[in-house]
């Protein structure tokens, strides 16, 4: 069976197995854990991944792409299960509940460009039931995900998914890897979803209020930005200077921002 490469589905089909080989030994899948491949496309990894644990689930939105797996991994029966669909709709809890002891999952994926933003944060929704997830994503994405205050690529993203998780540029990957080839390098990420927080807001929704709005127009200060949601004394109260720009505020000073404005809205109820 053959298969032409779809962009609507952001189709870049990994064919290099000095890379594939990197990928698994990064991941380092055992027997008996709980994987979940987010778009298999023809099995470049599924392979290797269901050769070292001996099941998997898979999430794959074409559905000409459905009969390829099968037949390629039909040896493994009711070991590979094919869930047909929108991974940024898929829920992830259902894998769970089939199981007489649910152990954390780890997700795995080359996903398309075009949701992987989204489907982090859907991900990052989820991470009491993930263990870790190793994805390939354009390399400016992996560069913001573990950007650190005051570093150009530093925002919403990085802050969110550090919130949430220990987050590990592990390596580059160049375009030749791929059939057809992207116009961009990618990278291998890998976030570990954090047992305890490092710094847990007192409220998870005011934390990510406070993130995005102070991002608002990152090249103002942050006063001008969150001039509408908390007063300056509170921020100076912090011991955080009002005068500087987002980028420079640590995942603490946000947790600290958040604390006061879910402090500040009890306070002052509108
Ligand atoms: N993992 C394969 C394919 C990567 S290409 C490899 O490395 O060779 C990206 C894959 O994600 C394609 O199979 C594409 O059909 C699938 N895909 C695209 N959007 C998706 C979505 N929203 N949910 C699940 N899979 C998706």
């Amino acid at each position: 069976m053959t298969h032409k490469a779809r962009k609507r589905f952001g189709q870049n089909f990994l064919q290099d197995g000095h890379i594939i080989r990197r990928i698994i030994r990064s991941i380092s899948p055992k027997p008996g854990q709980h994987l979940v491949e987010i778009g298999p496309g023809l099995g470049a990894i599924t392979e290797e991944l269901l050769e070292a644990v001996g099941e998997l689930d898979v999430v794959e939105l074409d559905r000409d792409l459905i009969p390829i797996l099968r037949t390629r991994f039909f040896s493994y029966e009711d070991k590979f299960r094919i869930h047909e669909g929108d991974a940024l709709k898929f829920d992830f809890n259902s894998l769970l509940e089939s199981e007489q002891s649910p152990q954390q999952l780890r997700v795995v994926g080359n996903l398309p460009y075009n949701i992987s933003t989204p489907l982090i944060f859907h991900l990052l929704a989820h991470t009491g039931i993930i263990k870790d997830m190793h994805f390939m994503l354009q390399k400016e994405v992996v560069q913001r995900l573990a950007a650190q205050p005051g570093e150009n690529n530093y925002g919403r993203l990085g802050i969110m998914a550090q919130y949430y998780c220990q987050v590990d540029n592990l390596f580059v990957v160049p375009p030749e890897a791929f059939d057809p080839r992207p116009k961009v390098d990618s990278a291998i990420v890998r976030l570990s979803p954090y047992a305890e927080l490092p710094h847990p807001a007192r409220d998870t929704k005011d934390f990510a209020s406070i993130v995005r709005i102070s991002f608002g127009q990152r090249r103002k200060t942050l006063r001008n930005n969150l001039k509408k949601t908390l007063p300056t004394e509170q921020i100076e109260a912090l011991e955080i200077d009002p005068g500087i720009r987002p980028e420079r505020l640590s995942l603490s000073d946000f947790v600290k921002l958040a604390d006061a404005y879910t402090g500040f809205k009890q306070d002052n109820p509108s």
